[in-house]
This record gives C-alpha cells, sequence and structure tokens, in this order.
C-alpha cells in the first residue's frame, strides 16, 4: 500500500450529507470522502451508491471513510483499502446524524433496500 499521490488535503468536504441525495431527497447507509474534491457521496451499500459513481464519472479513486471513528482510504481502481495523508477537517459527518441517514428521510424498511 503506497499513498496516493493525487490526493489533495487541502480541500474541506462539501457539507453534512451525500451530494446527489441531498439533492435529490435520498438517504445513505454511510459516507465516503472524494480525496481530491468537495464530493462527499454514499457508499456502495446505500440505495444511490454515488460515492463511486463520482468516482467512475470524475476519475477520482481515492476516498475516505466520513464515518466517525474511521480513517481507512479506499481506492476503487485498485478495489482495494490504500493510505493517505490527513485531510482538512471535519473527518466526519456529525455525532447527531444517524445511521443510516439523514434524519427524517430513512424508510422504515431501509434494510432491504441495501445492496
Ligand atoms: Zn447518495
Ligand atoms: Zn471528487
Amino acid at each position: 500500500m503506497t499513498a496516493d499521490s493525487h490526493i489533495d488535503p487541502s480541500i474541506p468536504p462539501s457539507g453534512p450529507g451525500c451530494v446527489e441525495c441531498t439533492a435529490a431527497g435520498g438517504w445513505w447507509l454511510h459516507l465516503r470522502r472524494c480525496t481530491q474534491c468537495v464530493h462527499i457521496g454514499c457508499c456502495d451499500s446505500s440505495p444511490s451508491q454515488h460515492a463511486s459513481a463520482h468516482a467512475a464519472s470524475t476519475g477520482h479513486p481515492v476516498v475516505r471513510s466520513y464515518e466517525p471513528g474511521e480513517d481507512w482510504y479506499w481506492n476503487f481502481q485498485s478495489q482495494d483499502y490504500t493510505e493517505g495523508p490527513l485531510l482538512a477537517p471535519p473527518q466526519h459527518h456529525p455525532l447527531d446524524q444517524p445511521v443510516p441517514g439523514p434524519a427524517g428521510r430513512v424508510p422504515p424498511d431501509w434494510q432491504r433496500h441495501l445492496n
């Protein structure tokens, strides 16, 4: 595992939730942070899988977990964990944001919608 040279640690995340889900009124299970731009996307278990879609459409392969207590990096190109520098804060979504989230938009049968 080697540090990925494309990562820009100076860019703060766009906000507390998945960019596309927030715009569309959707929900997510876990969040992933693009390490090359501001994008926050939802994980591959989420209904819409916006983090991997962002990686595929932009060529930004490396995400960092945006979950509290998680500090790993994942490379969608190599399909493997990688390493990276400490990114600009915040390191995770707000602690009062539920998982799955966001509050008020998760259906009661959410587990049936996971991938
Ligand atoms: Zn999403
Ligand atoms: Zn990006």
